[in-house]
């Protein structure tokens, strides 16, 4: 029986990744990302992964967002177009389930897309020239619970075809390692 697990673009391409600049949060990411991509190939496990949907909208050279900003019937319909071919995918695999285990689907935590228990949210919005209160609203970004808007839509596809039951959602978070590695097990 071949094991299978879907994950989010970016844990097999950080080419896909917003830039970033805190050094620290990207090398604990890193580590954990190594890891888990290690102990999935070692256990034999075979990996899908799902498009990237801020690459994909925005490019290479966008700005970091916040979910509050993809909240809309543009983006989302979007991520619903990426992800038709990945559910029907994951609806082939369960269909056959003398061949097939999928493990889970695993998210990236923080994201305003991929995050499953933690995104981040931000009310800003408009254009930042002549802005008096940037730094303030900058400051206003809150890493909260709560799915990123690309797993929302996911969730709700798997809802509507009735199987979110039989797929574990989960995230790798390098403050959470346990969630994502013992998905492997
Ligand atoms: S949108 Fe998702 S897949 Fe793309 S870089 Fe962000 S977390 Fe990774």
């Amino acid at each position: 029986m071949k094991k299978v697990i879907f994950v989010a673009h970016c844990i097999l391409n950080t080419a896909s990744k917003v830039v970033m600049y805190n050094k620290e949060e990207m090398e604990m990411e890193e580590t954990l990302r190594k890891r888990f991509l290690e102990k999935a190939i070692s256990n034999d496990v075979q990996i899908i992964q799902l498009p990237c949907p801020e690459f994909t909208m925005y490019g290479a050279k966008r700005w970091g967002h916040v979910s509050n900003q993809f909240n809309n019937v543009f983006f989302k319909n979007n991520c619903r177009k990426e992800l038709e071919p990945i559910v029907e995918q994951i609806q082939e695999y369960l269909d056959n389930p003398e061949m097939f285990e999928i493990l889970g689907i695993v998210g990236i935590d923080g994201s305003p897309s991929c995050g499953v228990d933690y995104t981040c949210y931000g009310d800003w919005y408009g254009s930042f020239e002549e802005r008096e209160d940037l730094d303030e609203t900058l400051k206003s970004c809150k890493f909260a619970e709560g799915n990123g808007v690309f797993i929302e839509v996911l969730i709700e596809m798997l809802k509507e075809q009735k199987i979110l039951d039989k797929v574990k959602l989960s995230s790798l978070f390098a403050n959470e390692p346990d969630k994502c590695l013992s998905l492997l097990d």
